[in-house]
């Protein structure tokens, strides 16, 4: 199937257009036509190759949603016209103990990204994978979500990474009522973990470097804002948090925050893929506290998320942008200027001639 997204042709150039093809559908393949898709910081990480491990010509977007225009012979879960969703992954090997417990995101043999991937379990030869900022989608039916009825299809891209990605840590760490949550970075992730935490019961503080965004945070649903710059309102937030999600996406030093949390708190770490500045073991070990990461989420965790959303109204804060508006997005993201998700709207990108 001819199609049309936009590319990084390399680390240094802007997304353009880039002409390409969808594989012909597999049995358990869905095509589908995207409507949305949500910009995140990876996208620009991975644009720009800050993780080493891009692969161009790139095509970004993991929090995709759109509409079922055909599917395989085999295909039991979605049929055309339904609205569906697909995240970061798009195949995993299906058959190690972490994708039979559901936890695909952690495959032995390692998940398929959604774009600056290689399609390497179920295609022969193997293949590169692109994302959704493109017309159109091919992928397993596995990794196809179902968006569930009454779900702003304009509003849930974003629930595919930002969303799925708070709400996992939340759900690890059985966040609920009595909870208290830290979220450091009111961004794209961190909205959605305020939004996410407040809803499932807990007390929630947003974390940013300053005031600006303390009125947005109250509306997101946090009981309070804590400016991370003032040592004072630090001091005195120390040992009040069971969790914090640190959602900051470049290099930065986790000292300051640690003794927010009380003993046996966590900081869990979302955003930063890479270095961090060196942290000291001194709250750790008095405070027998822990420092932990957390990839995405699972398919059927994602699915959960969705119909968690749906129940409860959580919807990201979205900018709708045109396709041609991206390196205008991307360098307002870069900036921390967005409020708090940009969301492409793919009308905005022309079907290429059949
Ligand atoms: P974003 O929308 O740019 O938000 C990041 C927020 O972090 C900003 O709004 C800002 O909040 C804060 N921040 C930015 N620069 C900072 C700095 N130098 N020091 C301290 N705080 C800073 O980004 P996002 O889309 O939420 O993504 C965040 C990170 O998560 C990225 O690195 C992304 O790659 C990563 N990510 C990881 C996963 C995963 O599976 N673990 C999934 C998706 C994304 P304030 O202005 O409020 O301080
Ligand atoms: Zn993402």
């Amino acid at each position: 199937m001819k199609t049309i997204g936009y590319a990084a042709g390399s680390a240094t150039s802007p997304l353009a257009p880039f002409d390409f093809e969808r594989r012909a559908l597999r049995p358990n393949d869905v095509a589908m036509e995207v409507l949305y898709s949500g910009v995140c910081h990876s996208d620009l990480h991975q644009a720009r190759n800050d993780w080493g491990w891009s692969q161009y010509p790139l095509v970004p977007g993991h929090e995709i949603v759109g509409r079922v225009i055909a599917v395989g012979s085999d295909v039991k879960k979605h049929a055309v016209g339904d609205a569906v969703a697909v995240g970061c992954m798009v195949d995993s090997c299906q058959d190690c103990d972490q994708c039979r417990k559901g936890l695909e995101q952690l495959c032995r043999k390692g998940n398929v990204q959604t774009y600056s991937d290689t399609d390497r379990f179920s295609c022969e030869p193997t293949s590169p994978t692109y994302g959704g900022y493109s017309k159109h989608l091919v992928a397993r039916e596995e990794f196809v979500l179902r968006v569930p009825e009454g779900l702003d299809l304009s509003k849930a891209a974003p629930l595919l990474c930002a969303g799925i990605t708070t709400y996992s840590p939340l759900r690890t760490w059985g966040v609920g009522p009595g909870s208290r949550v830290g979220v450091i970075g009111l961004g794209g992730l961190g909205h959605m973990a305020v939004k996410l935490a407040a809803a499932l019961g807990a007390d929630v503080t947003a974390i940013s470097r300053t005031k600006d965004k303390e009125a947005d945070a109250l509306a997101l649903g946090a009981d309070r804002l804590l400016v991370s710059s003032d040592p004072e309102a630090m001091a005195q937030a120390a040992s009040g948090m069971d969790l914090i999600i640190d959602t900051v996406p470049v290099k930065h030093d986790i000292n300051p925050y640690l003794p927010l949390l009380d003993i046996d708190g966590t900081l869990v770490i979302v955003g930063q893929i890479g270095p961090l500045t060196e942290p000291s073991t001194v709250p750790l070990l008095l405070g027998r506290r822990r420092i932990a990461g957390s990839p995405i989420g699972g398919i059927a965790q994602t699915q959960e998320m969705l119909d968690f959303c749906a129940k409860t109204g959580v919807l990201p804060d979205v900018e709708m942008i045109r396709m041609d508006q991206i390196n205008a997005a991307f360098a307002r993201l870069e900036k921390a200027d967005v409020r708090y998700r940009f969301v492409i709207d793919m009308a905005s990108l022309a079907a290429p001639a059949a």
